[in-house]
């Protein structure tokens, strides 16, 4: 794996797939960099605000952006807003509620407090001055109008922003699909968005009605389940009919396993934790676009989690990579 490093990630017919790295911390960077990287498709902006007491200013959010942008120039860097809620809650903004993951999370807490969403991505847009190589992605759309609104906030940001004196270029704003209702409505969102990118883990969660943290229901949570698949490949097929770029950034993504169905759906590029970039690329040597096209076309018809990971685990040891699949479910 380690000869992988420097190498692109290309299939047997030398089709490249774009490899993203998901960070968080600093750390991340070095080791994305030296991974070979082509990218971040998901900075997790609630990482720094986890390590303090309090909210950080502007000006410490621009200076933490700016390493990240700096460190990944002139290769894209997209950063999601902040996505609090669930099972991140801030010690100094506390969220309780019955029902977090059905709650006040995302989107929805920047949109009643439009002065973090304002702050963070004018943050964000100075960080980006000459540099130009920032994104911006919206998590936990559930509708439209929340994209709008988002939208009108940070085209303030922007506003803002040039009149201070600084001279940038307006990022581009994607939606993240990860609430089924993403997945109906993913033209209308492909149209007003710049880029869609699927959050497979918590689309899984909420497709399967599936707590992604519960021990209990752990063995009802499938990635693979056919659902989730239908799911994946409705979405590239809204944002590709719209000329919009889709990428997925979830768990799924780093999957070696997971490696030919994305790529026969015809995601445009995949994000990952670093430590899983060489995994895919070798997985991606070892097959052809036609073969992950057949691999895909006879997935879909399957009707369970477990027969599609048997197909896949067939298809993995028919090509040397025993170890790179999970353990069968039960
Ligand atoms: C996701 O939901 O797949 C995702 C990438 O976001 P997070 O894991 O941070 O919720
Ligand atoms: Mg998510």
């Amino acid at each position: 794996l380690e000869s992988l490093r420097d190498e692109l990630c290309e299939t047997s017919d030398g089709f490249h797939l774009p490899l993203w790295v998901n960070t968080g911390l600093m750390a991340d960077v070095a080791r994305s960099l030296d991974q070979g990287a082509e990218g971040v498709g998901l900075y997790r902006t609630e990482v720094p605000f986890l390590l303090r007491e309090r909210f950080p200013s502007e000006e410490e959010q621009r200076q933490i952006y700016r390493s990240q942008l700096e460190a990944f120039s002139p290769k894209p860097v997209t950063m999601r807003t902040l996505d609090v809620g669930g099972d991140k809650s801030l010690p100094y903004f506390p969220i309780e509620e019955e029902n977090p993951f059905l709650g006040w999370r995302g989107i929805r807490v920047t949109l009643d407090h439009p002065e973090i969403l304002l702050v963070q991505t004018r943050a964000m847009i100075k960080a980006s001055e000459g540099l130009d190589n920032l994104r911006i992605m919206l998590p936990m759309i559930s509708n439209v109008s929340e994209l709008d609104e988002a939208v009108e906030f940070i085209s303030r940001a922007y506003r803002e922003v040039l009149d201070e004196g600084s001279d940038v270029k307006m990022p581009p704003i994607g939606v993240m699909v990860e609430v089924p209702a993403a997945v109906y409505q993913a033209s209308e969102l492909a149209k007003r968005a710049d880029f869609l990118s699927v959050g497979s883990n918590d689309l899984t969660q909420y497709l399967l009605a599936v707590d992604r943290n519960n021990a209990r229901v752990a063995d009802l949570y499938h990635a693979f389940h056919p659902a989730v698949l239908q799911a994946l490949k409705q979405v590239v097929d809204a944002g590709h009919a719209e000329g919009k770029q889709v990428s997925i950034c979830g768990e799924l993504a780093g999957d070696p396993a997971a490696a030919p169905l994305l790529l026969a759906m015809g995601f445009d590029a995949l994000s990952m934790n670093a430590t899983n970039l060489t995994k895919i690329k070798k997985a991606m040597r070892a097959m052809s676009q036609a073969e992950a096209q057949s691999l895909l076309a006879e997935v879909m018809e399957l009707h369970s989690s477990a027969a599609i990971h048997e197909h896949l685990e067939q298809f993995m040891l028919e090509r040397g990579l025993k170890g790179f699949i999970h353990a069968p479910l039960d």
